[in-house]
């Protein structure tokens, strides 16, 4: 929203009205004089006519939380305990999830309230991999890693998964990366190679990696360079 606007409507008054006040230097902008009624202000950005707070800015929140197993990737449910009842902070009511992960996986989530910022990471999918340590049922085949490069249609959405990168680390684990994020798409994509996920955990999306000293049902905030180089 333009400042003019943001002005007018809190005084109900016209556009016009809203830019004489601007021009007259009596409105501050994130605590600087500001005459431009172009300026752009969202729900972040603090927002003065001489000494009265017209908006008070919202806490700009991104989080990284290792959900644990059992969770549901939600912000409310009638039956599960979700991502946001481990969370303590105040404006938690505000936060919604970048990426979610199935309520039997573990691992990294990100919460935030910051819509361009998640919408700029989703956007940009195809170039944020997302890392999952995959336990299997059953010996994962050599070929699988071709066939998951190869990538797999999917009838119900009628595409091909992008080529994801299989590295078998043990008889029955692997690390996958994939470059999208399609419903159950780990699972799907095991199943198609005849064999069934048991455990699976998300370690990293993009530029953030779950750290080791963030144990099951920790959060933490992110650090403003985290928050530039994920998206
Ligand atoms: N793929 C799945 O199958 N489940 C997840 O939670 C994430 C990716």
């Amino acid at each position: 929203m333009k400042l003019d606007r943001r002005i007018a409507s809190h005084l109900s008054m016209g556009r016009q009205a809203a830019h004489r006040a601007i021009a007259a230097g009596r409105v501050r902008v994130n605590g600087v004089r500001v005459t431009d009624g172009h300026c752009p202000v969202d729900r972040f950005t603090r927002v003065e006519l001489d000494d009265a707070v017209i908006q008070a800015p919202e806490r700009v929140l991104h989080l990284m939380m290792h959900k644990p197993v059992g969770i549901l990737s939600a912000t409310k449910d009638d039956e599960h305990r979700t991502v946001l009842d481990l969370i303590d902070d105040p404006d938690k009511h505000t936060l919604h999830i970048a990426g979610r992960l199935d309520r039997s996986t573990s691992g990294l989530v990100l919460l935030t309230n910051d819509g361009r910022w998640s919408k700029r990471l989703m956007t940009a999918e195809e170039k944020v991999p997302k890392v999952y340590l995959v336990e299997t049922l059953d010996p994962i085949s050599p070929a699988a890693v071709a066939a998951f490069a190869h990538g797999f249609y999917f009838h119900t959405e009628d595409i091909t998964t992008l080529p994801a990168e299989l590295v078998i680390l043990d008889e029955r684990q692997a690390r996958l990366t994939l470059h999208e994020g399609r419903y159950h798409q780990v699972k799907r994509m095991f199943h198609r190679v005849g064999n069934r996920v048991v455990r699976l955990h998300r370690e990293r999306i993009g530029t953030l990696v779950l750290p080791p000293d963030l144990p099951p049902g920790a959060w933490r905030e992110l650090t403003h360079d985290e928050v530039d180089a994920a998206a």
